[in-house]
């Protein structure tokens, strides 16, 4: 690949877990800090960047190049929130294909058109469903598109389970140059368990928790409005967990290769947590921190 223009980042996560809010919001406040960004929807969903462009419509990258041969970049980018260039690579017609080819032909399709060199960003966010690790969504981690990856998850069994998986893809490509784990982001914690359950996990792991977003109604308030909480409630504490969660990414260049737990390790690993929010559930154990 030609030389890289700024850091390239992948934040994966199963699906609905707050991928594209989480890294919306993260785009807004590198881009209200003065950086230059470009974010890339990779979920055939296509609603990566909606909140950073007030909801408006954005035809997919793969839409795109069924209808016309020639594809310039004003044809599938608009320009959202702080000059963020908002991009979906689209999924294929429904039942069709591989829903991994939108990320391959938006990939390929910015390397033509040179958007890196001409646009030179500071950040480029790849936001990548993870439910599934099929070789189309492992491309920005496996073939040096990205260079740190960050898995988003909540404290639900399923969104752990999908962020194992993807430790393991991540632990399988990064020793041949596949990109490596920056770490996780802790979202939608509201229950006093929440916290402790995924520190826990990302210890066994051997990764850290760069940060915990509390669940908010901030979050649903600015999604109403087509806005992310930096755009839509800038003084609010939950925009400020989403500013220092940018700064992390910006300081911090730390990365790790976790360490996935197996099936019966998950296993047990479920099972020690379900005693203890049982307990806790039951009064046997009376305040979380006792745990
Ligand atoms: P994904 O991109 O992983 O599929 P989204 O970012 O679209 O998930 O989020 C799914 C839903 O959850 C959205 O309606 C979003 O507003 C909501 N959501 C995400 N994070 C939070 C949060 N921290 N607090 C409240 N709602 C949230
Ligand atoms: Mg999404």
């Amino acid at each position: 690949m030609s030389e890289k223009q700024g850091k390239h980042i992948a934040i994966y996560g199963k699906g609905g877990i707050g991928k594209s809010t989480t890294t919306s919001n993260i785009s807004a406040a590198l881009a209200e800090a003065g950086y230059r960004v470009i974010q890339v929807g990779c979920d055939p969903k296509s609603d990566s960047t909606t909140i950073l462009r007030g909801g408006n419509d954005l035809p997919t990258v793969l839409d795109t190049l069924r209808e016309q041969s020639k594809v310039r970049l004003e044809d599938i980018s608009a320009v959202g929130f702080g000059g963020v260039l908002c991009i979906e690579a689209g999924g294929p017609v429904p039942g069709v294909g591989c829903a991994g080819r939108g990320i391959n032909a938006a990939v390929e399709l910015l390397q033509d058109l040179k958007v890196f060199e001409e646009y030179k960003p500071d950040f480029v966010l790849y936001d990548v469903l993870g439910d599934v690790v099929c070789g189309g969504f492992a491309v920005p981690i496996r073939d040096g598109i990205a260079d740190r990856a960050f898995v988003v998850t909540s404290s639900d069994f399923m969104a752990v389970f999908a962020a194992n998986n993807l430790f393991k893809a991540i632990n399988k490509y990064a020793p041949s140059g596949g990109a490596r784990l920056g770490g996780v982001i802790a979202n939608s914690i509201q229950a006093s368990y929440s916290k402790a359950l995924i520190h826990d996990f990302a210890e066994e792991s051997g990764v850290p928790v760069i940060g915990y977003v509390p669940r908010s109604i901030t979050v649903a308030q600015s999604e109403l409005y087509g806005k992310t909480v930096i755009e839509a409630l800038p003084e609010s504490e939950q925009a400020e967990v989403y500013r220092k969660l940018a700064r992390y990414i910006d300081e911090n260049n730390d990365s790790v290769i976790p360490k996935p737990l197996n099936g019966p390790e998950l296993k047990k690993w479920a099972r020690k947590w379900g005693d203890r929010i049982f307990e806790v559930e039951t009064g046997v154990v009376q305040k979380m921190e006792a745990i």
